[in-house]
């Protein structure tokens, strides 16, 4: 216990202390620059429309004497006013997941009530493209969870089935349960992802090819929904895909076990 030792225990704590603190700034700067890169992102997919909205505004009031013109120009901003809806939905919808730790729920939900849903949702949008969107979900398997946010789960990855298949394409809907989980699995046949995009599709904001999606109309925010609805749930999601071949995406979620019988729960019947 000289005044050495003390000194050198001392300066050895003083630069643990360093230590941490410059941790704890590294994974604070690393959360600033998550926060700003979502608000950059999130100005970025607003920017687009908005310009859009004040420019047909503009266009439509200059055409104030041809009617043709004004119902051409009213549809369009009708289009992007219904773009600037759904993004700021997703958006919402996004923080509100990021904000929220798991899920605690004991709501009972049927997996094959909320794939009807789903499927049901995007119906009047597969018929217009001609595809057949075919459902094998006939196990009666239940979780606990959020009905309204695992429908828009599954409804975002049959929506992005259909999306990216060509017209008259086939979309595969399954639900099936596997050792202890319950397997949600949407298939289809259309343009498929390269392996070096499959880790990054789920990012908020990432489209893989920019020009493509926007075609689509999507927000690139669908996949990274899925991502943190299902982590809410204590599940997770994974993709398999290849290029011009087609993409499964299967939700994973822990099954609700059916409650233990008064008989199971005094012993077993055979008494061992
Ligand atoms: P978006 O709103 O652009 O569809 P998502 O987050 O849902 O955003 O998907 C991110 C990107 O992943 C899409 O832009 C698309 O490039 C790709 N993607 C998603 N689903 C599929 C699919 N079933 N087939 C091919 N590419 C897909």
């Amino acid at each position: 216990d000289s005044p050495l030792r003390l000194r050198v225990r001392s300066a050895r704590l003083g630069t643990r202390f360093v230590l941490l603190l410059a941790e704890d700034r590294t994974e604070s700067f690393r959360l600033d620059e998550v926060r700003r890169d979502f608000v950059a992102n999130i100005s970025h997919e607003l920017k687009t429309p908005i310009a859009s909205v004040s420019l047909l505004a503009e266009a439509l009031d200059q055409a104030a004497d041809e009617p043709d013109q004004v119902r051409r120009f009213a549809g369009r901003l009708s289009v992007e006013a219904s773009r600037l809806a759904h993004i700021s939905s997703e958006v919402i919808e996004l923080s509100r997941l990021q904000a929220r730790g798991a899920l605690r729920t004991d709501v009972l939900l049927r997996v094959d009530e909320i794939v009807a849903a789903a499927v049901e949702q995007n119906r009047v949008v597969a018929t217009a493209k001609g595809i057949d969107v075919a459902v094998k979900a006939s196990s009666k398997a239940e979780v606990y969870g959020d009905r309204s946010l695992l429908v828009v789960a599954v409804h975002n990855l049959i929506a992005n089935a259909i999306a990216y298949s060509s017209e008259g394409g086939r979309v595969g809907v399954g639900a099936k349960v596997v050792d202890g989980a319950v397997e949600i699995a949407v298939t289809d046949q259309g343009i498929g992802i390269e392996a070096d995009e499959l880790e990054r599709v789920f990012e908020r904001f990432y489209r893989i090819d920019q020009a493509r999606s926007r075609n689509t109309g999507g927000s690139g925010l669908g996949l990274s929904i899925v991502k943190h609805t299902v982590q809410n749930h204590g599940g997770d999601v994974r993709v398999w895909s290849q290029p011009s071949r087609g993409s499964t995406f299967m939700i994973r979620l822990p099954l609700a076990e059916p409650p233990i019988e008064a008989s199971d729960a005094t012993g077993s019947p055979t008494g061992d």
